[in-house]
């Protein structure tokens, strides 16, 4: 994060910090000899901005060299780069847009080239989820990248075991022994191993105590609105939600030295996947599924409520009693191609009874059916865990998507 912040630094922010609080707006008279009020206020205000300034010294990583052409703003604001107070602002920004840009890349990314879209004829894919989902992400955000931002702030400032070089941990192993040399190496693997080991074992707890109904109704149930996500659905929490779940992230640098480098490689990692696991694609009967905690997994803990709370791995689900493989069988898709069929000869039934109805009021194009009714869902079987958690108000509230004959034609033609 040190070198994110110094490139948004030299890039944006310098000039920004520098347009809203210039160096020497606060002009005070240190020499006289009875300071004002103003001029007592002002100190205030100065000793509020530079607090936490230590200056390139202590944090070299966060300065560019006075030669350096993007050092030219460096020092025109009244808030120098180590400012704990600025770093709070330009890293919740720099948190955002990372957020941001993630999510809108690969969310549609895997939307458009992963996500199988015959799902959104499923009968429990709610009316214009897609945009729900967005719309609940893009709240969601600023609230999350807020409440991230104190750690991000203890991380450029060198509280975390967070190391800069391969070399600094594990030179020493093997020493003597035909791997000498690659003991630097053999601890990155091991710390990666042991980052993703305590974070999936964390996460799983978490997230299976956010299914605890005092907590899973004020947190958890906004992101199972979702019974068959999309990769867009990815960061549609409640913001504490998605907060609580990325706490491993955030602790596991305080309790093991790990390469700055490889320490963001795989937190970026772990946003992929965790898109990806949203892409609703129920491949199962590979080699690694019964370890792996893959789409498949995830989608049945959409649908299912009770299963596979797990992140990267099955381990955690399987000594918690939670795992449920993923089965042909069980795969979403079956119902949304069912839905497509029943909605087909409906749309088409439907559609003669209106024009024989209102044929005087109809043109040729006003062919589109509206409102299917939502209760011939009501055998899809989804109800189990959240109506024991929730009442079954919720689960029963069904949408069927309108569609048109274009509509049709298409879910032909895919098929
Ligand atoms: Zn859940
Ligand atoms: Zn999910």
């Amino acid at each position: 994060m040190d070198v994110a912040l110094r490139l948004a630094d030299e890039y944006a922010l310098d000039r920004a910090w520098a347009w809203a609080f210039p160096a020497g707006s606060l002009n005070i008279n240190v020499a006289a000899s009875a300071p004002t009020v103003k001029d007592s206020l002002s100190a205030l205000g100065l000793s509020i901005a530079r607090l936490g300034h230590r200056g390139p010294k202590a944090f070299p990583l966060l300065f560019t060299e006075p030669s350096s052409p993007f050092a030219a703003y460096q020092s025109a604001s009244l808030f120098p780069r180590d400012s704990v107070i600025r770093q709070l602002v330009s890293l919740f920004w720099v948190a955002y847009a990372g957020s941001f840009f993630l999510y809108w890349s690969i969310s549609t990314l895997s939307y458009y080239a992963l996500f199988d879209r015959r799902l959104e004829h499923h009968p429990r894919f709610l009316k214009n989820q897609v945009a729900k989902e967005i719309a609940l992400s893009m709240k969601a955000m600023p609230g999350m990248a807020a409440l991230i931002v104190p750690w991000f702030v203890g991380e450029v400032r060198g509280t975390t075991l967070l190391y800069d070089t391969v070399e600094e941990y594990g030179a020493g192993w093997f020493k003597g022994t035909a791997l000498e040399g690659y003991g630097s190496w053999a601890y990155m693997a091991f710390s990666m191993v042991t980052f993703m080991l305590f974070t999936d074992w964390c996460i799983y707890w978490i997230h299976r105590w956010l299914h605890i109904p005092f907590l899973y109704k004020r947190l958890h149930k906004p992101h199972h609105r979702w019974l068959v996500p999309t990769p867009f659905s990815a960061l549609a929490f409640h913001p504490v939600d998605g907060y609580a779940q990325s706490l491993p992230y955030h602790i596991i640098p305080y309790l093991l030295p790990i390469n700055k480098w490889l320490y963001f490689g795989m937190f970026m990692v772990v946003n992929l996947w965790t898109i990806l696991i949203h892409d609703g694609d129920m491949i199962h009967g590979h080699f690694l599924e019964s370890w792996i905690n893959s789409p498949a997994h995830h989608t049945l803990h959409h649908l299912y409520f009770t299963c596979n709370y797990g992140q990267y791995f099955t381990w955690a689900d399987k000594y918690g009693g939670s795992y449920r493989p993923p089965r042909e069988d069980l795969d979403p898709i079956h119902d949304a191609v069912k839905n497509m069929e029943r909605k087909l000869k409906l749309a088409d039934k439907e559609a003669k009874h209106v024009l024989r109805e209102q044929q005087k009021q109809l043109s040729d194009s006003a062919s589109t059916v509206e409102s299917l009714d939502g209760d011939q869902q009501s055998d899809s079987g989804y109800e189990g865990s959240e109506a024991e958690m929730d009442g079954k108000a919720e689960v029963k509230t069904t949408h069927i998507r309108s569609i048109s004959r274009d509509d049709s034609k298409d879910i032909r033609r895919r098929r």
